[in-house]
């Protein structure tokens, strides 16, 4: 008898994003004049900078030729990509790390779901609330998590609240803990930490022999020169902490796949008889056993993003989103809403007005004015209260929904 990963059983359905494609098509199936504008999604829209498209075309001829062809290469990923990476984004910021401790792939979301695998199944996770599902359900599947509760927390799981209260800063774990997810610039507050609240996170880390597992999937959008771009930007880091990194908000490539991680050699974990173990050693056996490699023409794409002409490519995709960004935050204050984020993230997490729950506000945006966001309470329960709007549309739509927040909404 096949039984089941009984674990699965503990998440609730893909809720948010079904939900809202299910208000929004009846909505628009009893109002089928309505135009609606999309501030919702978590996707890019604008092309792929045409470095990116000029390598991918130079490596699909490449191809084409017996001389030239390629088929496995390593899993690791090419020597061609992983010394820009190291070059650009780390020893030219004075951060050391080593070639074989970059590993490429396929995205961020594969990466940051999968690093679990090569811890024990008795670490206590932190997360922070409101958060990226992924590094919370994947927990759930492993089975280091008990069920879920009535107030949407599981169990066994210790959650770190991150709101207006606390400057989205949250407050260390009164528990000890094992393994930290943080996300920043954070996707959905749109919020970073500060070099001093990084810092407190890492002597927890040291102090705890916890390790912290940093998503910075947005680091590129980073405006205000203080912020950390990188978590090895702080002292000790190197002996704690996991960076993941994807080229899908840096340079459109959420449809073309690829990101990486950074796994220091000094990140040790302990083994059943007491001795140390490289975490590193550990994800390299894991990604060689079940990795075959990136594509060779997108690991070109990618590592064109670090010639001069393609960092100033993506500085102009990046600032086209930002512009958007700062037009919705503007519009939102001068409407009377309080909005947090949008200055080193595409993301602006709004307080609804008057308390308003999540979701009531995702209707009334959606019927007054016929706006689809996300409300946040979808990402945790601390997020009730609070609606995202992203910045990933095109000028024009991002323009037209501001104008009707601030003419037609009736707060
Ligand atoms: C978009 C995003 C990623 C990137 O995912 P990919 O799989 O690389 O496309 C990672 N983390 C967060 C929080 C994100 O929002």
């Amino acid at each position: 008898m096949a039984t089941i990963n009984q674990n699965y059983q503990k998440l609730p359905g893909c809720y948010l994003f079904a939900e809202i494609a299910r208000r929004v098509a009846a909505y628009k199936e009893a109002h089928p004049e309505a135009d609606i504008i999309r501030l919702g999604i978590g996707d890019v829209t604008q092309p792929l900078p045409q470095v990116c498209i000029d390598a991918m075309h130079k490596a699909v001829d490449e191809m084409a030729h017996q001389e030239t062809f390629r088929g496995y290469g390593p899993e690791q990923g090419y020597p061609f990509l992983i010394e820009a990476i190291r070059e650009h984004n780390y020893t030219k910021r004075g951060i050391q790390i080593a070639s074989d401790e970059i590993f490429v792939s396929d995205g961020s979301k594969s990466d940051t779901g999968n690093i679990q695998e090569i811890f024990g199944l008795d670490n206590k996770v932190a997360i922070t609330d409101p958060v990226y599902p992924v590094y919370l359900d994947t927990n759930v599947m492993a089975g280091r998590t008990g069920e879920m509760q009535e107030n949407g927390y599981f169990a066994g799981v210790t959650y770190l609240p991150s709101n207006a209260d606390n400057g989205f800063t949250p407050d260390l774990p009164k528990e000890h803990v094992d393994m930290i997810y943080l996300c920043c610039p954070n996707n959905p507050t749109g919020t970073t930490l500060s070099r001093e609240a990084l810092t407190k996170w890492v002597n927890y880390a040291k102090e705890n022999d916890a390790v912290i597992l940093f998503d910075a999937a947005y680091a590129a959008y980073i405006s205000e020169p203080e912020v950390p771009r990188s978590i090895y930007e702080i002292p000790g880091a190197t002996d704690c902490a996991i960076e993941f990194r994807s080229f899908s908000k840096t340079a459109g490539f959420t449809g073309t796949r690829c990101g990486y991680t950074v796994i220091p050699k000094t990140v040790t974990g302990k083994a059943a008889d007491g001795s140390r173990v490289r975490f590193r050693d550990l994800w390299n056996r894991r990604h060689t056993t079940k990795f075959n490699g990136t594509a060779y023409i997108v690991q070109r794409g990618a590592a064109a993003i670090y010639t001069d002409e393609g960092q100033a490519q993506i500085k102009e995709l990046i600032s086209y989103y930002m512009e958007n960004a700062r037009i919705i935050r503007e519009g939102l204050k001068s409407a009377g809403i309080t909005a947090y984020g949008g200055i080193n993230a595409p993301y602006i997490w709004l307080k609804t007005p008057n308390d308003m729950p999540s979701w009531d506000f995702f209707d009334k945006l959606l019927t007054e004015v016929n706006i689809v966001g996300t409300p946040g309470a979808g990402f945790g329960p601390c997020g009730e209260g609070y609606f995202r709007l992203t910045s990933f549309g095109d000028r024009e739509n991002t323009k037209r929904a501001v104008e009707r927040i601030k003419t037609q909404l009736h707060i």
